[in-house]
């Protein structure tokens, strides 16, 4: 079961190399590329191939070992840019900010504000 939007997202036509992305780790099944409007000084999104989860909540009851995947490239991408050290944020429905509808994180790293979240 899935619960993709009907209409490709951006990060879809990322995937699908149909508009230009900076990534920097990819697996079988994950990607990851910088943010296009950084809010810290390493700010990547680490995302699914596949379109089929709208957000964590879905990914990680329909295929744990799928998110288990998006972590550790997230913690490769956190070591390979910075120290390693990073924080990471799956905005979850559009009244916490997710505005695009294909399960994302955001890995956040490199001398970030004590105490803040964002
Ligand atoms: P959300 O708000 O859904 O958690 O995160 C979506 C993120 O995708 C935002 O931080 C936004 O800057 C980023 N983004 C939106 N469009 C593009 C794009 O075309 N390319 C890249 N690299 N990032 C994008």
């Amino acid at each position: 079961m899935t619960d993709s939007p009907a209409e490709p997202t951006v990060f879809e036509r990322i995937v699908a190399r149909e508009i230009p992305a900076r990534i920097v780790a990819e697996t079988d099944r994950v990607i990851a590329f910088h943010d296009i409007a950084p809010k810290a000084p390493v700010h990547v999104i680490v995302t699914t191939k596949t379109a089929d989860y709208r957000d964590i909540v879905g990914l990680a009851a329909g295929d744990p070992a799928l998110l288990a995947e998006l972590v550790a490239v997230a913690q490769g991408v956190a070591a390979e840019l910075g120290d390693g050290e990073f924080r990471l944020v799956f905005n979850t429905g559009a009244s916490a900010g997710q505005t695009v509808f294909h399960v994302h994180a955001h890995v956040l790293a490199g001398g970030l504000e004590e105490g803040t979240l964002a």
